[in-house]
């Protein structure tokens, strides 16, 4: 799916904080209501927009953690998600069709109310006028933030006198799409009550189609979902009826998996203006470690690297990166062995490093969006 691109290529982003200074006045009054006008939060226009620069994330005790880590369920996700996606599933296929539908009746089934469109455009392809449909589903689609995360659910289209076997994509990417699905499912309910407090963040689910070239890596023949949602978001006013805002500026930070479900992965640097959140996932991964929340986990550190800086690769995070959305980009370094190969099938998928994937990731959501799952009221233990 991906063209590597040279380090020389490598761009470096950084976002301006806006900085904000008053004139002295000799009203100390109208001082203090200027500086009551600028922090409170009846501020109109779209300062909203900048609290992702200095969102801050809870932390969720143990006991929190412990509570809400038993829901997740390898099997479940295995049989009920993943399976499904093993298909052959370009787009316009049978495959592509079937897998839709089971990614919209999943989240349509849901309990805390999942709001999934679709975003349905023809593109000429080097085969072509074909067919591409991107699903995103919102947990509140009248929150202003939005914390979200992407896949990809196409899988490389291998023309057919190639076959002898069917290309399953199971990273590529079968398997962040079913981790995706089932973080949706696990935490149904902490969603589910955390949405009925009406917050002004909320998670959105993206599953692009058409990420793979169909026939050669370049800029008009990849990237087909992304490059069209991209543009369709920026020119979608958000939240609605807003003048000066719209739907890409309400992304606090695209986390973008790719490539994931094979063993040892490790996950490198590569946007330093998000690194903090690099970090968060490192100290997740830390902090289950020590709780014995992980298996086949030798180490407190194996997956996340916020000090270890690794090159841009071209994915789905390109079109929405080139309109300054802030971008978490999940895809090891190196790429799985299996990539782009006819082994990339379930076989050779690991299962200890999802399920670590899983709660890490599931955590990774819950203090982000600082939604706090209900711990069942035992007496505090004593320390
Ligand atoms: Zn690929």
């Amino acid at each position: 799916m991906i063209s590597k691109i040279s380090q020389g290529e490598r761009r470096m982003w950084t976002t301006a904080m806006s900085s904000r200074s008053h004139s002295p006045s000799i009203m100390r009054l109208f001082y203090t209501v200027a500086i009551w006008m600028t922090f409170s939060p009846c501020t109109s226009g779209s300062s909203w927009t900048q609290e992702k620069l200095t969102h801050r994330a809870a932390t969720l005790t143990q006991n929190e953690i412990k509570s809400v880590l038993p829901r997740t369920d390898l099997d479940r996700m295995w049989q009920t998600y993943l399976n499904p996606l093993l298909v052959t599933r370009y787009p316009g296929s049978a495959g592509s069709h079937a897998v839709q539908e089971q990614i919209k009746t999943t989240l349509s089934s849901l309990g805390a109310g999942w709001q999934v469109t679709e975003d349905k455009f023809m593109s000429q392809t080097p085969y072509g006028s074909l067919p591409f449909t991107n699903l995103i589903a919102t947990l509140d689609s009248s929150a202003k933030r939005r914390l979200v995360l992407a896949c990809h659910y196409d899988s490389k289209y291998y023309p057919p006198q190639w076959h002898g076997r069917e290309f399953q994509g199971a990273t590529d990417s079968a398997v962040p799409c079913a981790m995706m699905l089932e973080l949706a499912q696990a935490l149904d309910e902490v969603l589910k009550v955390y949405k009925s407090s009406s917050p002004d963040l909320t998670l959105q689910l993206i599953f692009f189609d058409g990420e793979e070239a169909l026939f050669q890596w370049t800029s008009t023949d990849s990237l087909y979902g992304s490059r069209h949602l991209a543009q369709k978001m920026a020119s979608t006013p958000h939240p609605a009826g807003a003048t000066d805002t719209n739907e890409l500026q309400s992304i606090d930070l695209f986390v973008l998996l790719d490539l994931i479900g094979a063993p040892n992965p490790t996950f490198g640097n590569r946007f330093p203006s998000t690194m903090k959140w690099l970090s968060r996932l490192q100290n997740i991964e830390k902090r289950l470690h020590s709780m014995n929340q992980l298996v086949d986990h030798p180490n407190s550190v194996q997956y996340f690297w916020p000090n270890h800086p690794v090159g841009q690769v071209q994915d789905d995070h390109i079109p929405f990166l080139k309109r300054g959305v802030r971008i978490l980009h999940l895809i090891p370094s190196p790429f799985p062995s299996v990539w782009h190969t006819f082994d990339d099938n379930e076989q050779n998928l690991d299962r200890s490093t999802i399920q670590n994937l899983n709660k890490i990731l599931q955590i990774f959501v819950l203090e982000y969006l600082s939604a706090r799952p209900a711990v069942p009221s035992d007496p505090p233990s004593t320390v």
